[in-house]
């Protein structure tokens, strides 16, 4: 039996999103673009999705922009304003790489953040000028699940830079804080379905009214000419179902999660020496999101680590799905003043809503084990 501890990289899709998007599959396949019946019908399933992400979100219907996912988005937001604004991107030092390249590319401006995972906002403060035009700052982190000061950022910006327009990355967010409160004052948001519940491929950029955005894709002028090409029908409405289902279970869900959590993060920390918590420098949790176990283990490399879990049914990861595997040590743990040896060291359990109390006995029985092997052998 899998004990699927990496529910950051991706989600099992709800059985709700599934019964909805076959049937959209196989009879419902309309073009939403066509002139026909059964094109007004997959279009009215469109409209009937934007209506739900909207709510969920905190936004109109009119500003839900259907995109591929959450790289997507994040690329939409900070190359489409950027095309229509000239000026500069400013974006936190932990942000995903579909952000940060993105801002880096354009000779944008990077914010350090401080040891607790958290954007310096003195910092932010002086890279403010006339010449930004995008701020982004990420709701919550995918690595060590960090949850970003939006509040201060958007009042700071407005203040110090009011031209400039503000985005978040809320991919990691959703199942876990209230992304409609925290982010009612940005101008863009992005989300992506795969992490809560719903299918890969499918995402959104909320776009504010009062924003203007050079799309990415020229083509049917599909999605009020803000993202070219044919909209994945079946897959944006397993992504609203999968959205209504998790806001609905989130008072319920985040409190079984962060217990979990805890227990795994405190008797991991308990049963080994050498451990740092990334962020939690006593053992306050209450500015993660629930679902991020983030560990580095001083004397072994996380490569090794993983391998011995995989070994015991255990899926985790080390930091970023789309960073394992490489030769760097993650960014977000050296933005947070890790040394490149600790950051090597790194695990991610990621819980989430199907995670269960024996999923974690499991991964509290074998991650020690594999961590006190590894140091034995010198790995
Ligand atoms: N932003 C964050 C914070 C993420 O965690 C991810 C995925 O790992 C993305 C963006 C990219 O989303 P997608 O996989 O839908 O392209």
């Amino acid at each position: 039996m899998v004990h699927y501890l990496d529910n950051a990289a991706t989600t099992p899709v709800r059985a709700s999103a599934v019964a909805r998007m076959v049937p959209l599959l196989t009879e419902g396949y309309g073009n939403p673009s066509g002139a026909h019946r059964m094109a007004r019908e997959a279009n009215r399933v469109l409209d009937d999705a934007r209506e739900v992400m909207a709510g969920v979100l905190g936004a109109e219907p009119g500003q839900i922009v259907f995109t591929a996912g959450g790289t997507e988005a994040d690329n939409l937001a900070v190359r489409g304003v950027l095309a229509t604004r000239g000026g500069l991107a400013v974006c936190s030092a932990v942000e995903h790489h579909a952000v940060l390249d993105p801002v880096a590319r354009t000779g944008g401006r990077v914010v350090p953040v401080g040891t607790d995972g958290r954007i310096d906002l003195e910092a932010l403060e002086a890279s403010l000028d006339g010449s930004v035009s995008l701020v982004s700052v990420m709701l919550a982190n995918n690595e060590t699940g960090v949850i970003q000061p939006l509040a201060e950022v958007v009042e700071l910006v407005r203040r110090k830079a009011p031209r400039a327009l503000i985005h978040t990355d809320a991919v990691q967010a959703l199942s876990w804080v209230d992304v409609a409160e925290l982010a009612a004052d940005v101008d863009l948001i992005s989300v992506s379905a795969h992490k809560f519940g719903g299918p890969k491929g499918t995402g959104v950029l909320v776009v504010r009214d009062r924003v203007e955005l050079e799309p990415l894709f020229l083509g049917g002028g599909q999605e009020r000419a803000r993202r070219g090409g044919t909209q994945n029908v079946a897959g944006i409405a397993a992504m609203a179902v999968a959205a209504a289902e998790t806001v609905a279970e989130r008072p319920t869900a985040v409190p079984r999660v962060a217990a979990l959590r805890d227990r795994l993060a405190d008797g991991l920390r308990d049963a080994l020496d050498g451990v740092v918590e990334s962020g939690v420098p006593g053992r306050d949790r209450s500015h993660k999101t629930a679902n991020i176990c983030h560990l580095c283990f001083e004397g072994i490399e996380s490569e090794a680590l993983l391998f011995l879990l995989e070994q015991e049914n255990v899926m985790a990861s080390a930091a970023s799905s789309c960073a394992s595997g490489a030769i760097d040590p993650s960014h977000v743990l050296l933005a947070m003043g890790f040394d490149r040896d600790l950051a090597f060291g790194s695990l991610r359990l990621s819980l989430g809503y199907g995670t269960t109390a024996d999923d974690v006995a499991v991964a509290l029985a074998v991650v020690p084990v594999a961590v006190s092997r590894l140091r034995e052998k010198g790995s």
